[in-house]
């Protein structure tokens, strides 16, 4: 019988649906199954239960993400999934790579108890829109950008009086905040208390001079003159700080554990805005900013995640949103780098796009970025957590030559963070830390120690508790091995082998390699002046590797040009009436091309903050 084009059709449908219903989608095995994906700080584990063919149970049992960023993920990706028994959930704004590491975790369960992902794709039902926010809002100070410097402005404008609104494109408070160390600050009573002496006008000179006087030397003084009040009022506030002198250096104010971050912004909010009658507004992203007839700012628009879009009338707005560096084409063309965003994703230059069209001048010097730590990216989770890091450790140690074919710094330059990005970026977005025989045998004896160092390389903190100079480093040559499997860094037999494999001209590294090891055997390094302690050989025996290593961009710095006073200047330099800016966003007027502060970043950015937020409600308070 010959069957007709509609028959065919017919069979078609009934066997998919036959299939379909008899399980063309096989149902996981019931039990409990383990597995682990990479988050934004490494490995997150989870368990995954299921039973009768659904996800009964999605528990995180492991993870070290940041506290405070990562909370909201941790708690609602795995119930999201539970109840809409869908791996296709919406990430948790601003949490991104801890939400996928447990989606990506939870499939892999799936995969293991044999179910099929496709029964667990449906898409989460959309969040239903907030009908309790009303569509038209209006306040004193609308603040855009919930980091330390927007919950500062926020604070300090409603501490003076003002009824603020503040607006955060996240579900999270705290912004790059969350991350950070420490910053610094003149004359403050835990820098008082602390004995530290150093003299705050050579400092202020020689700032402008490192960054050939071209700076709003203004701004700068009475930033630096505020730096100490700022850590006192943060201090009131209930934040406590761990003093750290270095020589010749202001005091560094370390700031509260990470987890501990989040529910003190939330105090200081508590305490001031919601007091105050204003509002925190989460998961709501500014889109425009609203001008007059007359050009001046009276209000900005934004999007909620529902959706919703919220008019915010306001006689001034405070930007704090953040930078650019999440958006790697803006980088790329402002500052020529092409490298690692280590900063906030979702921080992509909405904010001074808004600025520029209601006005706001673009900086001479737009393009700075805050480049700090070296980045080596080999992820060896199968080894001990000591064991994985070798390869970071080592992008740190001055022992060791840095190549991009030839050297290109004294290397004891990588104990410095901020000298090591910009000598590193310098070169391009990479740069090869040189491993050898010689090298790894020593490690594998005496550990740093082997190798000639005397100090803690200075890593990031969380990374410092795992290894001491004279520990012996175990396993290193299956570390390497297994960094070079995952396309991490390169190896050869020879150097030559080394050169062509890792795309260096033979010639250049050879002769460079050569050269070093006779300046280590003469005791001087008169190419570079590294001192001579950290003159250890790479020795003419292989294996040799190559460790890639690569520039960690913390965050775009300006984009707004300020005064005294906060306010965003125009191409005159005149302000642009209702439009204030604190954070790193107006923080290119205190640096050159690149931002080379040590700590600067948090102080600028809780100053500018408590400052700007002062200064808006002084001047709106006053109409
Ligand atoms: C890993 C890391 C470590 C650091 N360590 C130090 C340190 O030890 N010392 C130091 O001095 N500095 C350090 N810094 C730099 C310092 O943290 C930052 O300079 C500072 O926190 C920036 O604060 P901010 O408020 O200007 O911006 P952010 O903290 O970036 O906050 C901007 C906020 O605006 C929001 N936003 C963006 N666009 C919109 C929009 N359209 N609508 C609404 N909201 C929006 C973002 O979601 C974000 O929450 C570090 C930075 C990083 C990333």
């Amino acid at each position: 019988m010959k069957l007709n084009k509609r028959a065919w059709r017919v069979i078609g449908l009934c066997a998919f649906m036959v299939i379909g219903v008899c399980g063309l989608f096989a149902a996981p095995k019931s039990g409990t199954y383990t597995a682990t994906a990479t988050g934004r700080n490494g490995d997150v584990t989870v368990s995954v239960t299921f039973a009768d063919g659904r996800i009964a149970d999605v528990k995180v049992l492991n993870q070290s993400e940041t506290a405070g960023i990562s909370d909201n993920a941790l708690q609602q990706i795995p119930s999201a999934i539970v109840s809409g028994q869908t791996v296709s959930v919406d990430a948790v704004s601003g949490a991104t790579a801890t939400s996928e590491a447990i989606v990506n975790a939870v499939k892999d369960c799936i995969r293991q108890a044999g179910g099929d992902i496709a029964a667990f794709a449906k898409k989460a039902p959309a969040a239903k829109a907030s009908a309790a926010i009303p569509k038209d809002l209006s306040a004193d100070v609308a603040i855009v950008g919930g980091g330390a410097s927007g919950i500062s402005a926020a604070v300090s404008a409603a501490d003076s009086g003002a009824r603020v609104i503040l607006i955060e494109k996240t579900a999270t408070l705290g912004g790059a905040s969350l991350f950070s160390w420490a910053g610094f600050g003149f004359d403050s009573r835990l820098a008082k208390a602390s004995g530290n002496t150093v003299d705050k006008e050579k400092f202020i000179q020689d700032w402008i001079a490192n960054c050939h006087w071209r700076i709003d030397a203004a701004v700068l003084r009475r930033f630096v003159n505020e730096t100490g009040v700022t850590f006192d009022w943060l201090t009131d506030k209930g934040w406590k700080f761990v003093p750290l002198n270095f020589p010749g250096q202001p005091t560094m104010h370390m700031l509260p554990d990470y987890a501990e971050r989040p529910a003190l912004f939330k105090a200081m909010l508590d305490a001031s805005v919601a007091k105050n009658g204003g509002m925190i507004l989460t998961n709501t992203t500014a889109t425009s900013l609203i001008t007059d007839k007359s050009g001046a700012v009276v209000g900005v628009k934004a999007k909620r995640a529902d959706g919703s879009v919220l008019t915010i009338h306001a006689k001034a707005v405070i930007m704090a949103t953040g930078g650019y560096a999440g958006n790697r084409e803006m980088v790329k063309k402002a500052f020529g780098f092409d490298g690692v965003n280590g900063g906030l994703p979702q921080n992509v230059g909405e904010g001074l796009q808004m600025a520029w069209k209601a006005g706001a001048a673009k900086p001479q010097n737009f393009g700075a970025q805050m480049l700090h730590q070296t980045l080596v990216k080999a992820n060896l989770s199968k080894f001990s957590p000591f064991e994985n890091k070798y390869p970071l450790i080592l992008s740190y140690v001055p022992s060791l030559i840095n190549v991009t074919g030839a050297r290109f710094r004294s290397e004891d330059t990588v104990l410095d963070a901020v000298a090591s990005a910009n000598t590193s970026v310098f070169q391009g977005p990479y740069h090869y830390v040189v491993v050898s025989k010689t090298v790894i045998d020593a490690l594998m004896e005496k550990g740093l120690k082997g190798i000639g160092m005397d100090v803690d390389p200075a890593m990031p903190p969380e990374v410092k508790p795992q290894f001491t100079l004279d520990t012996p480093w175990n396993n290193a040559y299956e570390v390497f091995d297994a960094m070079v499997a995952g396309g991490w860094g390169y190896k050869g037999a020879t150097l030559e082998e080394l050169a062509r494999n890792a795309h260096m001209d033979t010639k250049t590294f050879v002769d460079t390699v050569k050269s070093y090891n006779a300046m280590c055997a003469a005791g001087a390094d008169t190419e570079f002046g590294k001192p001579s302690k950290y003159m250890f050989s790479e020795g003419d025996e292989g294996p040799f590797y190559v460790i890639i290593a690569e520039i960690n961009n913390l965050g775009s710095v300006g984009g707004l040009v300020i005064n005294t006073k906060f306010q965003v200047l125009n191409d005159k330099r005149l302000p642009v009436s209702g439009l204030y800016g604190v954070g790193v966003e107006s923080l290119g007027v205190l640096f050159n091309d690149t931002y080379v502060g040590f700590g600067a970043g948090i102080a600028w950015t809780f100053t500018s903050g408590r400052l700007g937020g002062a200064e808006a409600a002084k001047a709106v308070l006053a109409r």
